[in-house]
């Protein structure tokens, strides 16, 4: 499993939600503190955040299949990089899936980032062809982008029903909504005074970090936070 992380709210510098906290990412690529399958993430990072110098507002990402912990450049860089919408990652590499930047998230469509924590058989996802890797997670993505993020929860309920063995936590934001599921790994919420952390373990001790509890779908926007139980599609086995 690998960890992921998203904010949506005021802007902020990417190192404040990254690397500075005591168990951020950065600490979360060699000692995470509630991944249950594998030790470390150490197969890669990737940050994406929202640019909205670009009328619009686009997406960036910058992605290393290198530990997090030993970047020295994204380290002097990411205070200056500053965003209201981030979605980042750290990867521990599936066996059998491929190393490399085109297998690291956050994945793109040019209007969403997404993050996959988990595994899935490639075998049971429809519409691939546009992924970027052969890896799960990127294939995967391709899925849920051909298939539309307002489908998101449903995807994830038919996919978790056809592959019963799949984990399925994704992260996904546009720059104004940003959606994450819990299917079989931990996920936690952050409701904070300038904004919204999802992530998949809490980078500090604050208290009011919430668990969201397993086969729930979150959705936040500027009107607030929203939870859904998800159900497997009535009759899928
Ligand atoms: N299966 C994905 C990969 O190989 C994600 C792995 C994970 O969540 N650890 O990258």
């Amino acid at each position: 499993m690998c960890r992921h992380l998203g904010w949506l709210g005021a802007d902020v510098s990417v190192s404040t939600l990254v690397l500075d906290p005591p168990f951020g990412l950065r600490v979360q690529s060699y000692a995470p503190r509630r991944q249950k399958h594998g030790l470390m993430n150490a197969d890669g990072w990737g940050v994406g955040f929202f640019d909205r110098s670009v009328a619009g507002g686009v997406p960036r990402r910058w992605r290393s299949a290198a530990p997090l912990w030993g970047d020295a450049s994204f380290d002097s860089v990411a205070p200056a990089l500053r965003s209201g919408c981030v979605v980042a990652a750290v990867r521990s590499a599936t066996v059998g899936m491929p190393i490399e930047v085109s297998a690291t998230a956050p994945f793109t469509d040019g209007q969403w980032l997404l993050s996959h924590n988990g595994v899935v058989d490639r075998g049971v996802l429809p519409l691939t062809a546009t992924a970027e890797s052969v890896c799960d997670s990127a294939m995967l993505a391709a899925t849920i982008f051909a298939l539309g993020l307002d489908a998101l929860g449903a995807t994830i309920a038919q996919i978790g029903a056809l592959d019963p063995h799949s984990r399925l936590n994704v992260l996904a934001a546009n720059g104004s909504r940003m959606l994450a599921t819990a299917w079989g790994d931990t996920l936690s919420i952050l409701r904070r005074d300038d904004g919204v952390v999802l992530a998949s373990e809490p980078y500090d001790d604050d208290s009011d970090w919430e668990d969201i509890p397993d086969h729930h779908l979150v959705e936040v926007t500027a009107q607030g936070v929203t939870m859904t139980p998800l159900d497997e599609p009535k009759g899928s086995r």
